[in-house]
C-alpha cells in the first residue's frame, strides 16, 4: 500500500509540475482569404489576432492546436476576412480582453462580433501606443489613424510581437497611406524584426518599400486564400520582398505556418498538418498587464 501511495504521489506530483516551454510561438492559420494568427506565449497564454472569413474554421484551428485559454482577441480591423471567425472564438473562448480600431462599420458580421463582445463582458482595450504583457512576451500596439474618412484597411491596428532579442510585425491590411501615417508618427516603433505578416495579403498597395525598408524582415508571410479572386499575392508585392533578401512562407502554398522563436532570437519556420499542439501548463500563468 506503502508503494501505491508512493507511486500515486510521485505520478500527482509529475502531473503539477508546470510544463513551461521555452519559445513563443506564433501561428498562421490556413483560413482561406483572410489572417488567422495565434500568439502563444511560453507560460501559455494566447492571443488570437484576426479570425478569417469562416465562421467555425479558425476555432477549429485553436482546438486542433490544443488550445484551452484564450486571453485577448485583436481585430486588427472590421473586414469580414479579418472578423468573420472572431464571434465563435469570442463564445468560446471567453477572452477577457477585446481590442480593435475603434472604426465601426454597419456590417452584419462587424454587429455580430460586437455582439458577442458584449455576451462575454469582454474589456475593452482603446488602441493606443501601448504595451501588453504577458509574462515575458509583449505586445507592442502600433494604433490605427482613427481617421474615420480612411477606409477599414487603413485603420489597421499594428502589432510587434517582443519576446527578448525576437521582433515579429503585424500589419492587419494597412495600404500606402497608413504606412505613410505610420512611418511619420511611430518612427521608433519600425525597427528590424525577423519575421513580417505581409501586409494586406501581399497586394501591390499593401508593403511599401520604406516600410520593408525599415523593418528588413529575414522572414515574410502571406496569409491568403488559394485561388482567391483579388489577385493577392501580387508579383511585386513578391519582388518588394525577394529585393530585401527576405524569405517568403504562404499560407495558399504551404497551408497552416508555425514560427516558433526563443528568447535569444532564434526561431524556426514549420508546416504544420495538422496543427502540433502543446500541453498547456497545469500552474497559473503571470498576470496580463496593460499599459
Ligand atoms: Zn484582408
Amino acid at each position: 500500500v506503502t508503494l501505491i501511495v508512493a507511486l500515486l504521489t510521485a505520478l500527482l506530483l509529475a502531473c503539477t509540475q508546470p510544463a513551461f516551454a521555452q519559445s513563443v510561438r506564433i501561428y498562421f492559420f490556413d483560413v482561406g482569404q483572410g489572417d488567422g494568427v495565434l500568439i502563444q506565449s511560453p507560460s501559455g497564454q494566447n492571443v488570437v489576432y484576426d479570425g478569417g472569413p469562416a465562421v467555425t474554421r479558425m476555432v477549429e484551428h485553436l482546438e486542433a492546436a490544443g488550445v484551452s485559454n484564450v486571453n485577448m482577441v485583436i481585430a486588427s480591423h472590421n473586414h469580414a476576412d479579418h472578423i468573420g471567425g472572431l464571434p465563435e472564438v469570442i463564445r468560446r473562448y471567453r477572452p477577457r480582453f477585446f481590442l480593435e480600431n475603434g472604426v465601426p462599420t454597419t456590417t452584419a458580421t462587424y454587429r455580430r462580433l460586437i455582439e458577442s463582445v458584449d455576451s462575454v463582458a469582454g474589456e475593452l482595450i482603446e488602441p493606443t501606443e501601448r504595451r501588453i504583457s504577458f509574462g515575458d512576451v509583449t505586445l507592442q500596439v502600433v494604433p490605427p489613424p482613427g481617421i474615420e474618412a480612411w477606409d477599414q484597411n487603413n485603420n489597421s491596428v499594428g502589432i510587434v510581437v517582443e519576446f527578448g532579442d525576437f521582433r515579429l510585425s503585424l500589419a492587419g491590411d494597412a495600404e500606402q497611406p497608413q504606412w505613410s501615417w505610420w512611418l511619420d508618427h511611430y518612427p521608433n516603433l519600425f525597427r528590424p524584426v525577423q519575421v513580417h505578416k505581409a501586409s494586406h495579403h501581399g497586394s501591390r498597395n499593401g508593403d511599401g518599400a520604406a516600410g520593408i525598408a525599415s523593418l528588413s524582415p529575414k522572414v515574410v508571410i502571406i496569409n491568403v486564400g488559394q485561388n482567391n479572386g483579388y489577385g493577392h499575392p501580387d508579383p511585386r508585392a513578391l519582388e518588394l520582398y525577394t529585393s530585401q533578401r527576405s524569405e517568403v512562407h504562404r499560407t495558399d502554398l504551404h497551408g497552416t505556418i508555425v514560427v516558433e522563436a526563443e528568447r535569444s532570437g532564434k526561431y524556426t519556420i514549420r508546416q504544420d498538418h495538422p496543427e502540433s499542439t502543446r500541453p498547456q501548463p497545469r500552474t497559473a500563468a503571470p498576470p496580463v498587464t496593460v499599459r
